[in-house]
């Protein structure tokens, strides 16, 4: 026997955002266990981090990039695909 699955128009309306730029107030900082450390010394700011960051929480600098914390989750993908290791991940104080 089978059974008749509801449509998409059947579905209740679920999440909706009231205001937009709420995801600017949700500090995915606070998740970190592991910190990235720039060492400026070795970077040769490619932007490759930044391409591959999955949060908006790298920067571009002058010579540098630099991370913004309060948005960096500590993932370490940055640190991965850095091609000369200027990113360390240090266990988050
Ligand atoms: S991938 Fe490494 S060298 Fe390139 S910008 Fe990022 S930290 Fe600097
Ligand atoms: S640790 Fe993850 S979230 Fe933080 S700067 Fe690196 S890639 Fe981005």
């Amino acid at each position: 026997m089978s059974v008749e699955k509801p449509g998409w128009r059947a579905l209740p309306i679920a999440a909706t955002i009231p205001t937009p730029s709420t995801s600017r107030s949700y500090r995915t900082g606070e998740w970190r266990t592991s910190k990235p450390i720039l060492d400026p010394a070795k970077c040769t700011n490619c932007l490759i981090c930044w391409i591959y960051c999955p949060e908006p929480t790298i920067k571009q600098g002058e010579k540098h990039v630099e991370i913004d914390y309060t948005y960096c989750k500590g993932c370490g993908i940055c640190a991965s695909e850095c091609p000369v290791k200027a990113i360390t991940m240090v266990a988050e104080e």
